[in-house]
Order: C-alpha cells, then sequence, then structure tokens
C-alpha cells in the first residue's frame, strides 16, 4: 500500500499548503484595506490575483492526488482478488492432478486383471492372486472385481463351475 501511503501524504501536503495560502491571501486583503498608496494598492491587487491562481492550482493538485489515491485502492482490491482467484485454480489445479494421478493408478491396477478361459466360459485373474476367478460383466459394466464362488454339486453345476455372488452369471 505505498503507493496509497505516499498518496495521502501529497494531499496532506497540498491542505497544509491551502491553508497557509489562505491566510497569507487574508493578510495580503488586510494589508490592501489598510493602505493609502494607491501604487501599493494596485500592487497587492496583483498579488491578490496571483494567490487566487495559486489556490486554484492547489485545488486541481489535490483533485489529482485524490483521483490517484482511489485509482490506487481500486488496483490494490483487484490485485487482492486476483490473487484469490489465482490461488484457487492453484488448488483446483492440484486436485486435477491428483485425480490424473488416482486414475492412473485405477487403470494401472485394472490392467492387472487378466482374461482366463475355464472350461467354454472366460473369466478374469489378477495377477497376484492366479486361484482366485473373477466375475468378467461385473467388471466390464460395473468397474467391480467380483470373486467367483465355485459351485457344488447342485441345479446350477450342469450350467457351470463358478457363480458371480454379484449378478449370477454362471461361468
Ligand atoms: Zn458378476
Amino acid at each position: 500500500m505505498a503507493d496509497v501511503s505516499i498518496a495521502g501524504e501529497v494531499l496532506a501536503t497540498l491542505t497544509s499548503m491551502a491553508s497557509t495560502t489562505k491566510a497569507v491571501l487574508e493578510a495580503v486583503k488586510t494589508a490592501k484595506a489598510k493602505t493609502k498608496s494607491s501604487d501599493t494598492e494596485q500592487a497587492l491587487s496583483l498579488a491578490v490575483d496571483q494567490i487566487h491562481s495559486l489556490q486554484s492550482s492547489l485545488f486541481d493538485a489535490k483533485e489529482k492526488a485524490l483521483s490517484i489515491k482511489a485509482e490506487t485502492l481500486n488496483l490494490h482490491a483487484e490485485n487482492l482478488q486476483l490473487r484469490e482467484e489465482n490461488a484457487k485454480l492453484r488448488s483446483e489445479i492440484a486436485q486435477l492432478n491428483e485425480d490424473i494421478r488416482r486414475n492412473d493408478q485405477g487403470l494401472t491396477e485394472r490392467e492387472k486383471y487378466q482374461p482366463k478361459q475355464v472350461g467354454s466360459a472366460v473369466v478374469l485373474v489378477h495377477s497376484d492372486t492366479p486361484g482366485i476367478f473373477y466375475c468378467t460383466a461385473c467388471f466390464e459394466t460395473k468397474g467391480k472385481a467380483v470373486p467367483l464362488n465355485r459351485l457344488g454339486k447342485g441345479p446350477f453345476s450342469i450350467l457351470g463351475s463358478y457363480m458371480c455372488p454379484g449378478c449370477q452369471a454362471v461361468y
């Protein structure tokens, strides 16, 4: 906020100059009213005109300093807002990167399931647990690895040797 405080200092200086100028004007006006010499009165009239012009310049300068101060405050507010947006975007990017990383991990995990022919059916096996068969249908439709149950002798055993507890598919 350095620019704001500089603008404030300039404003204070200009205000102090304006009040001094006003005091000088009053003094000159008093002297002008009291003098008996017309030469002096004429010279003091000129001085009054010049002081008026000085006051007008001071007024303009104050207006400019005020607008610089307001503009600087706006810029600071805008800057703050941009910083917040930037921080938000950075955190969104971090979140997206994390999502991508997890997605990649998920894909790698998926690749560990490979199809295996069992009788006339195709099941899935995980490279870490080759003895367990997984339901192909559930894996494709729900993205879940559902281990198959081995069927004992029963009504379904003529259809296959394994059944999925998730979708009841028989393999
Ligand atoms: Zn299933």
